[in-house]
């Protein structure tokens, strides 16, 4: 009881009963699905077999709370952080933004991004602003950038790594100042060894928007994540399980059909071989100051610096508050999964993984980790929607037989 109660405090005060860790074991055969991972992916998919499906759903999570990634809460200042680094909600999907509207209002808000250079603190994506400043130039209008940077681009046939599609825009001088260093301590590699993808999600601009995303929605959950979740998760077809690893659980024969949003090779005991995760550590501190930065992100390119980033949470939850807390983000090779890591190696060891999944007609993988892809919030939202509708008609074909 002890340990129930310290969980739900974890979670937030006044959870609903139906989220517990570690009460009495279900009955064999007690659900129609289990779910492991209540992030994204799983609790998108309990709320829909739940109360579109009328299914009776157990999720089962190991962290000690739920949300995933994208878990928040109260630190001991009383200032709302996210535990696992910045989250900003951004889609261009009417259909993700109306599920997800169900169960949360939004704040609006357009991430700001800044890169330390030097001295200098710059918009990134790069864009006018950034030229003029790293260059002491004045270009007045987005013709006179684009032919500056033309006549840096280094063309580049085909355009494969994360290295190539940076240099084939706006040349290798302005790669190594943004690209290069945070790419290596970010993902251990550089820029050559990785996807062309992953650079390719922060394209140069020639005008002086300085948004981080341009995506048509762009909000926060008026209350937090977590509130968000413990919202879809509140159903009386769905219980949830937080403390709880589904290798404890596995054996039970609980559900006639599971869902893991877990690491697919783990799923698969590695039989094929360990899949690359990239890790993250992070260090959050409260400071006595109403604010530490202009933005709420501040990007370190340089090598000499450890951190990537470094975030302050009040700005992206228009919190008031006399304190603020900010968090540093160290990349790691070892600890829990945070990122795939988009290269053909990985993208073929997942494959073979991936036909063995296919085999299963009783389990379905589902997110950012049972499919090992780099997949935002709202595309894992949009991929688990497209899922249960998978499932509802495989569901209706059974009932007509
Ligand atoms: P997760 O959130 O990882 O959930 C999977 C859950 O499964 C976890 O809670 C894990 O504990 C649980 N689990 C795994 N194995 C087991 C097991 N064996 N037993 C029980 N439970 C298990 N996206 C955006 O759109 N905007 C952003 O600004 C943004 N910022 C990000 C910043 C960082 C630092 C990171 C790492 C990601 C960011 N993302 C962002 C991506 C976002 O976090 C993911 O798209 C999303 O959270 C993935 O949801 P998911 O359910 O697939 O996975
Ligand atoms: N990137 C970079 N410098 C930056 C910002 C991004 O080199 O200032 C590269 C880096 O490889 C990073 C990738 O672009 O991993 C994608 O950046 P994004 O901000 O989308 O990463 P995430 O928020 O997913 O960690």
């Amino acid at each position: 009881l002890v340990e129930e109660a310290a969980a739900q405090k974890v979670l937030s005060p006044g959870l609903p009963q139906r989220f517990s860790v570690r009460t009495q074991r279900p009955a064999p055969g007690s659900y129609d699905y289990l779910i492991v991972g209540a992030g994204f992916a799983g609790s998108v998919l309990a709320e829909r077999l739940a109360s579109d499906g009328g299914r009776k759903v157990l999720v089962c999570d190991k962290r000690p709370h739920i949300g995933g990634n994208a878990y928040d809460h109260y630190d001991d200042a009383g200032i709302l952080v996210h535990k696992y680094g910045p989250h900003i909600f951004h889609t261009n999907s009417e259909d993700v933004v109306a599920y997800l509207s169900r169960f949360t209002a939004w704040r609006p808000y357009e991430h700001r991004v800044l890169a330390q250079v030097g001295a200098l603190r710059l918009p990134i994506p790069i864009n006018r602003t950034t030229l003029n400043a790293l260059y002491g130039l004045d270009l007045a209008d987005e013709l006179a950038a684009a032919r500056f940077l033309a006549k840096r681009a280094e063309p580049c046939d085909p355009v494969i790594t994360s290295r190539d599609v940076v240099i084939s825009q706006i040349g290798s001088g302005l790669y190594r100042t943004f690209f290069e260093g945070y790419t290596r301590k970010q993902w251990g590699l550089d820029a050559s060894k990785l996807d062309k993808s992953v650079t390719a999600r922060v394209p140069t601009r020639t005008d002086t928007d300085d948004r981080y995303f341009l995506d048509r929605f762009q909000a926060m959950p008026l209350d937090g994540y977590t509130r968000m979740f413990e919202r879809m998760l509140d159903h009386e077809n769905i219980k949830v399980m937080v403390g709880m690893d589904f290798a404890d659980l596995k054996q039970d024969g609980l559900a006639s059909h599971t869902i893991f949003t877990g690491p697919i090779d783990e799923y698969f005991g590695h039989c094929l071989g360990r899949l690359p995760y990239r890790s993250l550590e992070f260090h959050h501190e409260t400071h006595d100051a109403r604010r530490l930065q202009s933005v709420a992100v501040i990007n370190y390119p340089s090598e000499d610096v450890h951190y990537t980033r470094v975030t302050e949470y009040k700005h992206l939850t228009g919190q008031v508050h006399p304190k603020t807390s900010i968090s540093y983000e160290y990349a790691r090779a070892d600890g829990d999964p945070y990122y795939p890591i988009p290269r053909p190696e990985n993208q073929a060891l997942y494959k073979r993984y991936e036909l063995l999944a296919r085999a299963l007609t009783n389990v379905t993988f589902v997110g950012r980790l049972g499919t090992y892809k780099y997949y935002n919030m709202d595309q894992v939202v949009g991929q688990a929607l497209a899922t249960y509708r998978r499932l509802k008609l495989r569901h209706e074909a059974v009932k007509a037989f």
